[in-house]
């Protein structure tokens, strides 16, 4: 029987239910194989069975294997109902939740708490592949705040589209729909445009501003408005790119409000959660945490899994 997760529509209906550890493996188990038939993580076999220690082996290969494996919680020692009750807070939370705040809500250290989120964080990988219709497209500089450095610590030519300190990301928006971001090593058009190409279908109406990494879609398989900004010209008719320039409001307020700092290393996952956030606004709070946990079993494929001997 499969857990009915429309049920979660708060933090106390998922305490509700999840009372033991045991209840949780018991979700794991019914939610990656449906009908009790159990796959051997290792070798793909359907030839497994439960032994006494709630454990299962594999007929084929021999391998003995936990519930976990192949999952975010695979050798954790953090309690499984922490683990369901800190997805829940983190989808939950629509601009996400800084580590000392959850280490206090489930009861870890700050340092268990990091660790979650950032295994959480794992999961965000962006799975929009196609945008069409009316597409905003941007960039963003994100990282090195300087104004709140020391004098002498501060970078010449930093502010705006300067490289320099920040790390650039693109992002492409349609109107009314989903979004999609991603770092970049650079903004320049041969970076940009092969972005555009992968995700936006052809005959779509493509807004930017006036950057210069935007000039090939002039004459393009897209129709291309283009928005003056450095003409004070932000909203003419429908050519304007506010639904992108909110997103990045987002990301930066999320980057710097909650996670006060971000490394360019890492930024990708930050980005990857605000667009989880973005993409799934509308969506209920059951239907975000349930979204999470199907990731949350899904990180490893059969032929990733390390082979322990
Ligand atoms: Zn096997």
């Amino acid at each position: 029987m499969k857990i009915d997760f429309t049920q979660f529509d708060s933090l106390f209906s998922v305490m509700e239910y999840f009372t033991t550890d045991q209840i949780c493996k018991q979700a794991i188990a019914q939610s990656r194989w449906s009908d009790g038939d159990v796959v051997c993580p290792y070798c793909g076999s359907h030839h497994c069975h439960l032994c006494k220690d709630g454990r299962y082996l594999c007929k084929h290969c021999n391998h003995k294997f936990n519930v976990t494996v192949g999952t975010i919680f695979e050798n954790t020692k953090i309690s499984l109902r922490k683990w369901f009750i800190a997805m829940y807070l983190i989808s939950s939370h629509k601009k996400g939740i800084a580590s000392h705040q959850l280490a206090r809500d489930i009861k870890v250290t700050q340092k268990t708490a990091w660790f979650i989120l950032h295994k959480v964080r794992t999961l965000y990988g962006q799975t929009v592949n196609e945008l069409s219709g009316e597409v905003e497209c941007d960039e963003a500089y994100i990282g090195g705040r300087e104004k709140n450095k020391h004098e002498s610590k501060k970078t010449e030519g930093t502010q705006g589209r300067s490289t320099k300190t920040k790390t650039p990301v693109f992002g492409m928006i349609e109107r009314g729909g989903k979004l999609v971001a991603k770092k970049v090593k650079n903004t320049k058009g041969n970076t940009l445009s092969p972005i555009i190409r992968q995700i936006v279908k052809p005959g779509s109406r493509i807004f930017t501003d006036e950057f210069i990494g935007y000039h090939s879609l002039y004459d393009s398989e897209y129709t291309h408005a283009i928005v003056h900004h450095n003409a004070k010209e932000f909203v003419v008719g429908d050519a304007y790119t506010n639904s992108i320039e909110g997103f990045w409001g987002q990301l930066k307020r999320s980057i710097f409000g909650i996670y006060h700092f971000v490394s360019a290393k890492y930024l990708q996952r930050y980005v990857d959660e605000a667009v989880f956030r973005y993409n799934t606004r509308d969506d209920k709070e059951s239907v975000r945490f349930m979204e999470m946990f199907g990731r949350s079993l899904n990180v490893v494929r059969y032929d990733k899994v390390k082979k322990v001997a």
